[in-house]
């Protein structure tokens, strides 16, 4: 999968470009919160500009369940890219419709255009044949650039490619390259690290990493599910037991192909959960081993953060997803600023899974000092449990 023409790999000079992006932002009172995607995905536009093309960008925002919804207009997207790019990026009123034809065939080189939100047409996340094949009528060559939406086989994101040459643009070219080689051929010591609620959301992941990694660090919600597979009570932390069996799988796999697998030594609990999620709570420290029953672990404790740093410091690959406790309360965030202070401090290549890591990473300030924060949370995921993501195995090869 690592091994996928990019936009340098494709003469596309005077040829008119569809590019899907990932424009997916936040939006409040119809104003760009955090632009950041739409940054993003601007040195591939400026590489195509550059290079003569003429370029069509399409993106979903939201979601309007197939239907016109101008609450979820990629408007305010336009307007960005303009600003960004100091050229006017006209909208299209639709997506394959009259106006969007009429621009496209209009289009000239150094020329850009949006389409509007290809999620108006339920055919889209239906990757239905016609609406991709009138969408690849628009242009001569197709670019991914959207990792966030790759693991979807959507029109836009995989089936125009049954149409077009089709090439990643840099933003999937880099994820696939990094994350590639940590799975492919990563600088050893190589150590993965994963957190976040709930074990039965990454039972592939944890299967599949520990074939490739040297140590499995498991934190957060998940690792109570682990901790009971041990033997221990866990009080009344999140633990789900129609798992026990399979994490006593896990860690029976680890030892038998010598994976080194880390669990909390001990957590920080609290009597509740708290409610509202940021509110004041009083917290007790107590070995993993000896949670009380009226008890609920919410985050790792001081020792096992100072393990799990050590293991990150003499790592040269680290792969981190999802974070090690309740980190929306600032009491719980220490587990998770731990890890990704001790990611940002540790000399291997860093690779931080999309969604709550990436977030919790850029917030505390790290983003810069990791190698590789990724744009996309379920296909970061999908692609760390091995599978074979739509809109990346539909490009074609080099
Ligand atoms: P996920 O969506 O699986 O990545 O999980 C992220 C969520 O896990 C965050 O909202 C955290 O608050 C939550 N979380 C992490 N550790 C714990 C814990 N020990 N108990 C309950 N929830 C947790």
């Amino acid at each position: 999968m690592t091994n996928k023409k990019s936009v340098e790999d494709i003469n596309v000079s005077g040829k008119k470009v569809l590019v899907r992006c990932d424009f997916n932002v936040p939006l409040k009172d119809g104003v760009i919160t955090d632009d950041s995607r739409i940054r993003g995905a601007l040195p591939t536009i400026k590489y195509l500009l550059a290079n003569g093309a003429a370029v069509i960008l399409c993106s979903h925002l939201g979601r309007p369940k197939g239907e016109f919804n101008m609450k979820y207009s990629l408007a305010p997207v336009a307007a960005k890219l303009s600003e960004y790019l100091g050229i006017p990026v006209t909208l299209a009123k639709d997506v394959i419709g009259e106006d969007a034809q009429a621009k496209a065939a209009a289009l000239k080189s150094g020329e850009c255009m949006l389409l509007e939100n290809v999620r108006f047409h339920a055919e889209e996340e239906k990757n239905d044949a016609e609406f991709a094949k009138k969408l690849a009528s628009l242009a001569d060559i197709y670019v991914n650039d959207a990792f966030g939406t790759a693991h979807r086989a959507h029109a836009s994101t995989a089936g125009v490619a049954d149409y077009l040459p089709a090439v990643c643009g840099y933003l999937i070219q880099k994820e696939i390259t990094v994350m590639g080689k940590a799975l492919a051929d990563p600088d050893r010591p190589f150590v993965a690290i994963l957190g976040g609620a709930k074990v039965s959301d990454k039972l592939n992941v944890i299967n599949n990493l520990l074939t490739k990694v040297d140590t499995l660090i498991i934190g957060g919600g998940m690792a109570y599910t682990f901790l009971a597979a041990k033997g221990y009570t866990v009080g009344k932390s999140l633990l789900d037991e129609s798992k026990i069996d399979y994490c006593r799988e896990m860690l029976a796999k680890a030892e038998e192909k010598g994976v080194k697998l880390l669990l909390p030594v001990d957590t920080v609990c609290a009597k509740s959960f708290p409610d509202p999620i940021d509110a004041e709570i009083e917290t007790v420290v107590v070995p993993a081993d000896a949670i009380p029953d009226d008890m609920e672990g919410l985050d790792i404790g001081p020792k096992t953060r100072e393990l799990f740093a050590d293991a990150a410091a003499s790592a040269k690959t680290v792969v981190w997803n999802g974070p090690m406790g309740v980190f929306e309360n600032p009491v719980l965030a220490a587990g998770t600023k731990a890890v990704a202070q001790a990611l940002a401090d540790s000399g291997a290549i860093t690779i931080v899974g999309g969604g709550d890591s990436a977030a919790a990473c850029q917030s505390m300030g790290f983003g810069d000092k990791i190698t590789h924060i990724s744009t996309g949370g379920g296909a970061s995921l999908e692609f760390l449990e091995g599978l074979e993501l739509p809109g990346i195995a539909c490009l074609n090869d080099k």
